[in-house]
């Protein structure tokens, strides 16, 4: 067994001092037991945690770290901005050359707005939307997760009923009405809501690649009828791309799509680690933000220079022979997909691998990979905790919870995807014999 001595002991400190000793849910290793270990440093594709063990990393901060850890053009970007000071809370440089860099990717970003997290970006979307259109119901499907703003926390209502329910205590049910939640995939579902109230309805948001809930790849004509049937009926579709901006290439989902959302909403990738989200779209949308229009959003350290700095980095690196370093994310995900699924197959398994470009999901259960949230079995995770451990244990670190995703970064290279494939190999053979 690894010896974790100093992740226990700091964990008991936290437990004191923090609710569950994180600061953010999934960390708390609630859905796969044991301790959540504490990390110390990370160095390319790997970490190491307090007590020196090294893991290869397959989380990557949940997304952001598509140059790997500690990458050192970003680091020193972010020392030598830092010691010219922090932050202004005036407009600087750095916020006028990552907006360049984003507006110049993505053909539908006319403009955008740099805030701090991704859920205040989907936040700010949301609001930017109502404002714009004058309705207030927003669709979301079940499965998608926007960040934790309170309109965006519901779960589908039961039974006939599209509207949804507070999926958190704390949110109010008539907040959580003026949303509705329907299945992915499900193109009646969706015309039938659209038929019925498609003009009160301010937007409909869906993940670029669904994969907060496993990875649900949806059909491009699911994508294709959303686009048309918001034109339809005035309502404006948001893509977010809080994990598919600048991870599935340069322009994301919706461009790999066909499709121009009227707003996007950015995260992870374009802060390469600091905090970082934005949200852009047209510029008659955009226009409407204060100061210029009605619709308020202010932040005190948005576009901080450092943050800033280490996002313009991140995009200037991938950007800069974009072929490339998309062509080689690719690579290193199909090795790792098809050493997973030889593994799977040779030993009988019936699981699936999923995967778009460097995002990969284990569906720990049999028949085709789902496609909705609901067709996710629960059971599933049960799996998924013993190869955690397991994982753990022979030096792989996957996210603490069978609905996260795998992200392989550029510091990943052919040879740890191998180790990664052989580790595996053996977790699977421990966990099911
Ligand atoms: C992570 C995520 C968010 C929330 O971003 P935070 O920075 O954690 O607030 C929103 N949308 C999607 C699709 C995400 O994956």
């Amino acid at each position: 067994m690894t010896d974790r001595a100093k992740s226990r002991k700091l964990y008991g400190q936290a437990c004191e001092l923090m609710p569950a000793g994180v600061n953010s849910p999934v960390r708390a290793f609630g859905s796969v037991g044991g301790d959540p270990i504490f990390l110390q440093r990370g160095l390319g594709c790997h970490v190491l945690d307090a007590d020196g063990n090294q893991y290869i990393d397959y989380v990557c901060s949940w997304g952001p770290l598509i140059l790997g850890h500690a990458y050192p053009d970003v680091v020193e970007a972010v020392a030598t901005t830092a010691a010219g000071g922090l932050s202004f809370g005036a407009p600087c440089r750095q916020e006028v050359e990552l907006a360049e860099l984003v507006v110049s990717a993505v053909p539908h970003l006319e403009m955008v707005r740099f805030v701090s997290s991704g859920t205040e970006a989907v936040m700010s979307a949301i609001r930017l939307a109502r404002g714009a259109t004058g309705r207030d119901t927003i669709v979301k499907f079940s499965g998608c997760y926007h960040g934790h703003a309170d309109h965006l926390l519901v779960s589908a209502g039961s039974g006939l009923a599209t509207f949804g329910t507070p999926s958190s205590a704390g949110v109010p049910p008539s907040f959580a009405g003026h949303t509705a939640v329907l299945p992915l995939d499900d193109d009646q579902a969706f015309l039938k809501l659209m038929e019925d109230r498609g003009n009160e309805i301010a937007a409909v948001i869906i993940e670029g690649v669904p994969a907060n809930a496993g990875l649900l790849i949806q059909r491009p004509e699911f994508m294709h009828m959303l686009r048309d049937e918001c034109s339809r009926h005035g309502a404006l579709l948001i893509f977010d791309e809080v994990i598919t901006g600048f991870r599935l290439g340069a322009n994301g989902a919706a461009v790999h799509y066909g499709i121009e959302p009227d707003l996007a909403t950015y995260g992870k990738v374009i802060g390469g680690g600091m905090p970082v989200g934005a949200y852009g779209g047209r510029r008659d949308l955009m226009e409407q933000l204060a100061p210029l229009g009605p619709v308020y959003q202010a932040g005190t350290l948005s576009g901080n220079p450092v943050a800033m700095a280490a996002g313009a980095v991140t995009l200037r690196t991938l950007l800069a022979d974009a072929g490339a370093a998309y062509a080689e994310l690719e690579k290193l995900g199909a090795q790792l997909e098809w050493g997973l699924r030889e593994v799977l197959t040779r030993l009988g398994v019936n699981w699936s691998v999923v995967r778009v470009g460097s995002i990969l999901w284990l569906a720990l259960q049999d028949g085709d990979p789902p496609r909705k949230y609901e067709d996710i079995r629960p059971e599933s995770a049960e799996t998924y905790a013993a190869l955690h451990r397991a994982m753990l244990d022979r030096g792989i670190m996957l996210a603490p919870s069978a609905y996260e995703v795998m992200f392989v970064s550029l510091a990943h290279d052919p040879g740890i995807i191998e180790e990664t494939v052989e580790a595996f190999e053996d977790a699977v053979k421990a966990i099911t014999s």
